[in-house]
């Protein structure tokens, strides 16, 4: 199988061109094609010899996705299923969401999901492997091409734990970063983790400049372990811990998401238990009203709750936001993400 183009960030590239016997500054060329051009094929890309045009097309693929679905909410969201093309017919959904400040795009980063949390829905997609960089970065560009947008901002906040595909998540970013290519700067990137703790020491030790989110959702083992089983492996004080170093070594916050379901973390008993946990910490809770998944015993928290549990958070000095939803009615809201079955809706 041909080598995908887009898992390359610049340097590597040239090298790779290097052993094509080629020159490094084709590289940049190339890059320019792919990620500011948004080219489909290696023919459109006229500043280079047709010999080069047909080394690259004979070694190299492109990595385009093919759209099988698409589907938009009454709030502009639209949602994407993708044919990854590889052969396998793998497929996975993407998010493009409008905000007043720009376009925001939450991407998946495998196929399928191995953390099990019970409230989400793609907890029932079989883990099959994970995205290449190079898939991950065609999500963005797939979408820009059909909508013909600029999307400016870029969460992982979809199928998939980003710090279970380390390597080619921290792979993306780079080729996303590139000021010669898509320029997306590290704080327009977020990335949303169940709780890895030892990704998260190796992040802070890197000093990555993305934002991280830390899906927390309970401040108590009892209640966090039967949401999400990786609390078993990891728990809390671990996590918290871990969180502080990251805060310590990057001086930068961190945003703990708290998904409120009715009568399991959205008291204020938990609303207390929660302020002791976070105290002192550079962090800002996001609250997402949970979205119930078919079979699933989690339901969203009453609107009541959801406020007095926000005002209690943000009186005892923890900043606190209710995330806005969006493309519920499309099912692309958060933890509604599934990588095909989509004829119901
Ligand atoms: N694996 C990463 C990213 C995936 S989802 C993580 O766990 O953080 C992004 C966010 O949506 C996470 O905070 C996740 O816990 C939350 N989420 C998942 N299912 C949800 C649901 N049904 N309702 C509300 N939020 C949900």
């Amino acid at each position: 199988m041909k080598k995908n183009i887009k898992n390359f960030d610049l340097d590597d590239l040239k090298e790779e061109l290097k052993l094509l016997g080629e020159k490094p500054f084709r590289a940049e060329q190339i890059f320019k094609w792919i990620y500011q051009d948004k080219v489909k094929s290696f023919d459109e890309m006229t500043n280079l010899s047709l010999d080069l045009r047909k080394k690259l097309d004979e070694n190299y693929s492109l990595g385009l996705f093919k759209i099988v679905r698409k589907l938009e909410s009454v709030d502009g969201t639209k949602k994407y299923l993708f044919d990854v093309q590889d052969g396998e017919g793998n497929l996975i959904e993407s998010v493009l969401m409008q905000y007043h400040h720009g376009y925001t795009i939450c991407v998946s980063c495998q196929i399928g999901c191995k953390m099990g949390c019970k409230f989400c829905a793609s907890t029932g997609i079989p883990f099959s492997r994970n995205l290449e960089a190079g898939e991950i970065v065609e999500q963005l560009l797939a979408i820009e091409r059909d909508v013909g947008i600029k999307i400016s901002n870029i969460v992982f906040m979809g199928i998939g734990e980003p710090l279970d595909n380390y390597d080619n998540v921290m792979n993306s970013i780079k080729i996303l970063n590139n000021q010669k290519g898509l320029n997306i700067g590290a704080r327009h990137i977020s990335i949303s983790t169940s709780g890895v703790v030892p990704k998260i020491y190796e992040l802070a030790d890197k000093q990555m400049q993305c934002t991280l989110s830390v899906s927390l959702h309970s401040s108590n083992n009892k209640t966090r372990s039967e949401m999400m089983p990786i609390n078993n492996a990891y728990p809390i004080e671990e996590l918290i811990k871990a969180c502080k170093y990251y805060i310590q070594k990057t001086n930068k916050r961190i945003s703990f998401e708290y998904a409120l379901a009715k009568d399991n973390n959205d008291n204020l008993d938990d609303a207390r238990e929660l302020v002791k946990l976070l105290k002192g910490m550079l962090a800002h809770v996001n609250l997402i009203p949970i979205n119930k998944i078919e079979d699933g015993k989690y339901t969203k928290s009453t609107n009541e709750n959801i406020i007095k549990f926000r005002d209690y958070l943000n009186d005892h000095g923890i900043v606190a936001t209710i995330r806005r939803e969006l493309g519920s009615d499309i099912s692309a809201a958060c933890g509604q993400l599934r990588k095909q079955n989509l004829n119901k809706e």
